[in-house]
């Protein structure tokens, strides 16, 4: 059995104030058995993370932290950069990798996306793995061949004991910040050929690896969505910036 997942991509918005409002609000949403049925994550930029897991902590609330993003080094000359083990040091548990906003506007590439997650599961993290396809790709029939050379090249190297704990969101690029959601079906479909290209690499661990759908995720979609036999959760950009939104997408099933 998989638990679902749903985690809120917060990008580079709110600052360490809106953040703590934010976490404070949703808490206020969520009943504990929200958090029996799912896992609640909310990845703020890295300047909120410290006031976030503050509140998460003090009040003992159910939401688990994520970052957006993280170098590979342990500390060194890298001017700018937040390591793995400061991230853990914070108490974060997720962390996305290869999200397609690093992959598109900053260069990463798969062998980059691999190096991170490798680096993640070693400071006892769990990364959340991004691929997709652009709308060309897409549209050119070359979804599939495009998400299996993402997703092999940057999951290579993990033992397969850490495979089954990882988690993989499938974020197809035209659907990112647009509005427009990959139809259930479609997203069904890709969600279940990411399980099978790791079930190829790994076997058995990847039943239970969680596999995400994201992509304009919303209150309104997000049940026919999760309805999917391999769609664990949902990685949310837009609609996790209010809190109510986002408890909806979360309660999903009400
Ligand atoms: C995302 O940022 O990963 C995302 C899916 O964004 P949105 O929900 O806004 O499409």
């Amino acid at each position: 059995m998989r638990k679902n997942l749903i985690a809120g991509n917060w990008k580079m918005n709110t600052n360490h104030l809106e953040a703590i409002q934010m976490v404070q609000k949703l808490s206020y949403r969520l009943d504990p058995a929200d958090y029996e049925r799912v896992d609640v994550v909310v990845c703020p930029p890295f300047t909120a993370l410290r006031s976030a897991q503050t509140v998460i902590e003090t009040d003992h609330l159910g939401i688990k932290l994520g970052a957006q993003n993280v170098d590979w080094h342990d500390n060194g000359a890298f001017t700018g950069e937040i390591s793995p083990l400061m991230l853990h040091k914070l108490s974060v548990s997720h962390v996305i990798v290869g999200h397609s906003e690093r992959r598109q506007l900053f260069g990463e590439t798969d062998e980059v996306v691999n190096t991170k997650a490798n680096a993640v599961i070693a400071a006892g993290m769990t990364p959340i793995v991004c691929v997709g396809e652009t709308e060309d790709e897409r549209d050119a029939g070359e979804a599939e061949a495009r998400v299996g050379t993402q997703i092999r090249a940057s999951i290579e190297g993990i033992d397969s004991e850490s495979v089954a704990s990882i988690v993989v969101a499938y974020e197809p690029i035209w659907a990112i910040g647009t509005g427009r959601t990959a139809s259930a079906d479609d997203a069904g479909a890709m969600c279940s050929f990411v399980r099978e290209q790791i079930r190829d690499s790994f076997g058995d661990a990847a039943e239970s690896t969680r596999v995400l759908y994201g992509g304009s995720v919303n209150p309104g979609n997000v049940a026919g969505l999760m309805a999917k036999q391999d769609i664990d959760g949902g990685l949310v950009g837009g609609a996790s910036l209010d809190p109510d939104t986002f408890a909806s997408v979360v309660r999903y099933w009400v």
